[in-house]
């Protein structure tokens, strides 16, 4: 019999069998409403009793009737949290987790998607769904779907710092995992206890601003009664995850290798997410169970209570149990670690500013940014307090901020003057911004400082528009992360100086901020909509000044700033 067909059978086999797992949990959650239920129910009672005369819980019928109304109820709950779990739970914690589909242009994600089928149909599952969080910590994780579809997710930061053979090493292991059940005893195990979190979300539906990369915060706390609920079911939920067993870990270990067998790669993946910050989110700490090592696993100890508490075993377990396979000894598998850290280093492609190689022209850029739309700046626009303003592009009419279709305008060199919407040329251009279509297609994918047109190309495996003039970047907001995590440039001394430089003159002195916002003018116009972009600093931590464009979800990274960005964030 061949491998492929024992992982099939095995899979099969197990989902035949996971009824059982399920029933087991949903018996837990009713003894546990059981008691819930009949406490609270007690209370209520026994305070009745002391206000109804005659009134008593312990004559024969009223005990009689007191247990049957508390089993129903507490089957009734049980059942609907089960329910509740079973169906929306995965769901929950990949929204949670803020975990999105792969992009299918980028060349990290592409070589993800190919992994996880390549190694998919090796396993001989009919179908696996790829998923990234956007966070720079290195760690997997694999969910069992509602329609029973497994979901592989891994982390930016994973995509960055793993090999082709490290990534398939890693996969192996949560495929395992799925093909033993371990995945789908565990995502329900997670999700019975984010029940009352979802409740809550439920009840409370708020609109939350999409975080940055690495910034996922914990929504926890707020109502006391909902933090004791969450509380009490993490713990319990701690305890079921634990009745798996930690050997879990050690037996997918085992399981993944039969699958790749490649017992080094895996250990180096291992050591690999262990050493780096695996750490996620706050909350992640609660899905500790799913993720290929514990989150935050840089400061854990193996003291008594990691052993009772833990949902991985230790480190150096893993490491000797893959290493004997291979044979090799952990001390090796480490050291292969750090061997190809220091020639991946080396490898780096050296990049230079474009102020270093085009030295010589250097004011043909800086000249042609002068270049303003002065020649389109015909209109003309009186402001709620009666002033009129101007001249004005059509664009800059469009981003104004006390901008309506009743608004008086002037069309100078026509002469005409009447209320915005009255212009056919404000109208289209209005119409084109509501469908994302620059406002002046003229200046549509041109640099917003030099005019050239921009060129699109591969940058850290991102697909981007890059001004051939002046190395200004037009980045999408959402793949700046990816970015950052990864590590294929190296930077020349001259770009790290000014990395310097720029900490020492901007970030380390806040006037200097104010002083580098102000040098930003002018004000620059967003060249796929055409509206003007917010200078805005990269995040509160990096208060670099960019430009954001809140339609189309772009930032303009003026000459050499995205580098100063990563060499920043690198070193931090
Ligand atoms: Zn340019
Ligand atoms: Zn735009």
């Amino acid at each position: 019999m061949s491998s492929q067909n024992k992982f099939e059978k095995d899979f099969y086999e197990v989902q035949r069998r996971q009824w059982q797992k399920s029933l087991f949990l949903l018996l837990i959650l009713f003894v546990f409403y059981f008691f819930l239920v009949g406490f609270v129910a007690f209370v209520f009672m026994i305070s009745l009793g002391l206000f109804i005369p005659g009134f008593s819980l312990f004559t024969g019928d009223n005990l009689k009737n007191f247990f049957l109304i508390n089993f129903f109820l507490s089957i009734g709950i049980a059942v609907f949290h089960f329910y509740d779990a079973r169906f929306h739970g995965a769901q929950f914690i990949r929204k949670r987790l803020l975990a999105e589909c792969p992009d299918k242009e980028d060349i990290y994600h592409k070589r993800f998607i190919n992994t996880v089928d390549e190694m998919r149909l090796a396993a001989g599952l009919p179908r696996v769904n790829p998923y990234i969080i956007s966070a720079f910590a290195v760690n997997s994780m694999a969910l069992m779907e509602a329609d029973k579809t497994p979901t592989i997710i891994v982390t930016e930061g994973l995509l960055a710092e793993f090999t082709r053979d490290e990534l398939q090493a890693v996969i192996a292991n949560e495929l395992a995992h799925i093909i033993r059940g371990d995945t789908f005893y565990i995502t329900l195990v997670c999700s019975l206890a984010n029940f009352f979190e979802r409740l809550r979300e439920m009840a409370e539906p708020q609109e939350k601003p999409q975080a940055q990369i690495g910034e996922i915060q914990d929504s926890g706390g707020g109502n006391p009664l909902v933090y004791a609920a969450t509380s009490l079911s993490s713990v319990v939920m701690h305890l079921l995850s634990t009745l798996v067993s930690r050997q879990r870990e050690l037996l997918a270990d085992a399981a993944a290798v039969e699958l790749n067998r490649n017992p080094a790669a895996l250990a180096r993946a291992i050591y690999k997410a262990h050493v780096s910050n695996s750490f996620i989110g706050d909350f992640s700490l609660s899905y500790s169970p799913l993720f290929l090592v514990p989150p935050g696993s840089k400061g854990i100890s193996d003291g008594l209570f990691s052993r009772i508490f833990n949902s991985h075993p230790p480190l150096m377990k893993r490491i000797r149990q893959l290493a004997d396979m291979v044979p090799t000894s952990p001390a090796r598998i480490i050291g292969a670690v750090l061997e190809a850290r220091k020639k991946r280093e080396k490898a780096r492609f050296l990049l230079h500013s474009q102020e270093e190689t085009a030295a010589g022209r250097q004011e043909g850029p800086a000249a042609s940014g002068d270049i303003q739309p002065e020649e389109e700046a015909v209109w003309s626009v009186r402001d709620p307090k009666g002033k009129w303003m101007g001249p004005y592009t059509l664009e800059q009419i469009l981003s104004l901020r006390f901008f309506t279709l009743r608004i008086r305008t002037k069309n100078i060199p026509e002469d005409i003057e009447a209320t915005a919407g009255e212009f056919p040329q404000i109208r289209t251009g209005l119409h084109n911004l509501y469908h994302k279509k620059p406002v002046n297609p003229k200046k549509y994918n041109k640099c917003p400082r030099c005019r050239m047109p921009l060129i699109d190309t591969f940058y850290e495996g991102v697909v981007l528009k890059i001004c051939p003039s002046c190395g200004g970047k037009l980045v999408d907001s959402a793949v700046v992360g990816r970015i950052i995590a990864r590590k294929e440039v190296a930077f020349s001394d001259y770009l790290l100086q000014k990395a310097a430089d720029f900490r020492k003159n901007f970030l380390l002195n806040p006037a200097g901020i104010r002083k580098i916002s102000r040098e930003k003018t002018p004000d620059i116009y967003c060249p796929i909509c055409g509206l003007k972009m917010q200078p805005r600093p990269f995040t509160y931590q990096y208060i670099i000044p960019v430009d954001k464009c809140f339609l189309c979800h772009k930032t303009w990274f003026d000459t050499d700033e995205l580098e100063i960005l990563q060499i920043l964030i690198e070193k931090h």
